[in-house]
């Protein structure tokens, strides 16, 4: 039987850890739609499209190839065929894909890209819109969230463990600012489907949320 789990939820709130590990639990495919995001942010980047241009981040999209595969279990996007995982993680990225992401083209473009990798097997899939409109019929939906002061020290420690210069004010500025653009965005915004579970990890540990969604993925 295939297993659809969508956790979603604002950015730093440890989706991706969380989802990897439950993913290698049930033996499911974890699918990291942010990554999509930021690789097609990249695109635009090194194309020279300015973040506001939204009439040419729709233009320039259509150029982009993103596609899919796994390697050891792990997600690789590919960007035109070029693997851009170890490309996709700084802050400049990030910034441009919270700004495209709101571009109904490209997320028209992942979104099909998405639906298709849950067809055919088991997947615990992280980002926005999972549970509210990628795939509406997950077998399980989560919507996984922290105080944004406990996402933006997080944040701050895992820049500082890859060796990049951050600080924590900034960090806290740029997560408000993405949940607002997230949250308020015309076509497919971040919010709880009215049908999933509520975790809130600001007070919690890794072990245990990934226990809290073990036991809701199992009932
Ligand atoms: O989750 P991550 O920070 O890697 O995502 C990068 C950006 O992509 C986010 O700021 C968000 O705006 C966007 N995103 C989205 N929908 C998703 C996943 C990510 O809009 N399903």
């Amino acid at each position: 039987m295939i297993n659809t789990i969508a956790i979603d939820g604002p950015a730093g709130a440890g989706k991706s850890t969380i989802a990897r590990r439950v993913a290698k639990k049930l033996n499911a495919i974890y699918v990291d739609t942010g990554a999509m995001y930021r690789a097609m942010a990249l695109f635009l980047i090194r194309n020279g499209v300015a973040r506001d241009d939204q009439e040419m981040i729709g233009v320039k999209c259509e150029e982009a190839e993103i596609s899919i595969q796994f390697k050891d279990g792990e997600q690789q996007v590919l960007l035109n065929g070029e693997n851009v995982n170890g490309l996709i993680r700084t802050e400049e990225v990030g910034n441009m894909a919270s700004m495209s992401s709101t571009n109904p083209k490209v997320r028209q473009k992942l979104v099909e890209l998405q639906r298709k990798l849950a067809e055919s097997t088991s997947v615990v899939m992280d980002g926005r819109d999972i549970g509210t409109y990628v795939l509406p019929n997950a077998s399980h939906k989560i919507y996984l969230t922290a105080s944004v002061e406990v996402r933006a020290r997080r944040r701050y420690e895992e820049l500082l463990a890859k060796g990049e210069q951050c600080d924590l004010q900034q960090i806290a500025a740029d997560i408000k600012e993405r949940d607002e653009r997230d949250m308020n965005r015309e076509f497919a915004p971040l919010k709880q489907a009215e049908d999933a579970v509520l975790v809130d990890s600001s007070e919690m540990s890794l072990e245990e949320v990934e226990d809290k969604i073990l036991s809701i993925a199992e009932q």
